[in-house]
């Protein structure tokens, strides 16, 4: 039998125990409301990693046994068009969550579309409602990828309360979320960034690191204080020929045979040594965001369900 490392936090682990429970619940809900949640997600141009993820969506919807459907558009479609699909969606009663697949082509402006979402449909948690709702702690619908953080927290190390955390990175979809989330959670959050120098002066008094830079490799063992928790966010794609990939020889075996592997910004080989806990990449925050969009979008259907609200 494989032996489990207790050191290693599984995303993969944690993140199908939340899916088994949306799948219960939604059975419930749609027992209950004799109402089948719906996800429709809007994919605009043909990204190829966009592409997959937009088709993982759509398929574990399906394995909960919620309704997803995928509208895709081609990367030339102006604003107005995309605006006006929006705006059915929200209208639509027999669709819960929307969901647009960033990034958008560069011709669109983002901001706009998302306003535009019906904060109820909002399953990525990225409206300005929402994100003054996180920011109150009021019961709204939240972004994944902090939620899926704090939920593996959680799940790995229990109540968080008193913790120091050092989050590297401060995007709206990931940092910036993830300090309320944690200072809900009785946390002490830091917020660190680009210009946050010497980084190490931060980090190596954390008790907790979150990295969400995009940079292979940047949180070593250098940054980091005995016994910490370390939550690694990135997902880089890593060329065998690259200068980051030195510290990579142990994960040869990974590289695939066009040459490439994905990393995360902690440099895991070494940074475990010294670390209590540690998720890897990939099978850490990864299916956590996933699992998290599905608990979303059982939750926006919960919302619009009239005699669901309070
Ligand atoms: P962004 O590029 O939007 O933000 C990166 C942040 O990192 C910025 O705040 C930037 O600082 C900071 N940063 C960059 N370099 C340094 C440095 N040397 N020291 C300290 N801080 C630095 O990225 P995202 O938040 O969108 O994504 C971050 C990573 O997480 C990516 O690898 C992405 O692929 C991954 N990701 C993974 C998800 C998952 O489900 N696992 C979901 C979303 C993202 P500044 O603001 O000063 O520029």
């Amino acid at each position: 039998m494989k032996q489990v490392d207790p050191k290693r936090i599984s995303g993969i682990k944690i993140a199908r125990g939340v899916r088994r429970q949306v799948k219960a619940d939604v059975a419930q809900f749609k027992e209950t409301y004799q109402v089948t949640p719906k996800l429709t997600a809007v994919l605009v141009g043909d990204d190829p990693a966009s592409q997959t993820y937009v088709n993982t969506k759509e398929k574990t919807c399906k394995r909960l046994g919620m309704d997803s459907e995928v509208i895709r558009l081609p990367a030339d479609t102006i604003e107005d068009h995309l605006l006006g699909i929006v705006r059915e969606l929200n209208e639509e009663k027999t669709n819960h969550g929307i969901l647009v697949q960033l990034p958008l082509p560069q011709h669109i402006q983002t901001d706009a579309v998302i306003r535009a979402i019906d904060p109820d449909k909002d399953v990525d948690g990225f409206h300005p409602d929402n994100i003054v709702g996180l920011q109150q702690n009021r019961d709204c619908l939240r972004p994944c990828t902090p939620l899926g953080c704090v939920t593996l927290l959680e799940e790995a190390i229990g109540n968080l309360s008193g913790q120091y955390a050092v989050i590297v990175g401060r995007s709206d979809i990931v940092g910036k979320p993830l300090y309320w989330e944690l200072l809900h959670r009785q946390v002490t959050p830091t917020t660190c960034h680009s210009k946050s120098k010497p980084l190490e002066r931060y980090t190596q008094e954390a008790d907790i690191v979150i990295a969400a830079t995009g940079w292979p490799n940047l949180i070593t063992v250098d940054h980091v204080k005995d016994g910490v928790v370390v939550v690694d966010v990135g997902i880089n794609r890593v060329d065998k020929n690259d200068a980051s990939s030195q510290l990579l020889e142990w994960r040869r075996k990974d590289f695939d045979t066009k040459g490439y592997t994905l990393v995360g910004d902690v440099d895991y080989q070494a940074v475990y040594e010294k670390a209590d806990k540690i998720t890897p990449v990939p099978g850490g925050v990864g299916p956590m965001t996933i699992a998290m969009l599905m608990q979303n979008t059982l939750k926006a259907a919960s919302l619009q369900v009239s005699d669901y609200k309070k």
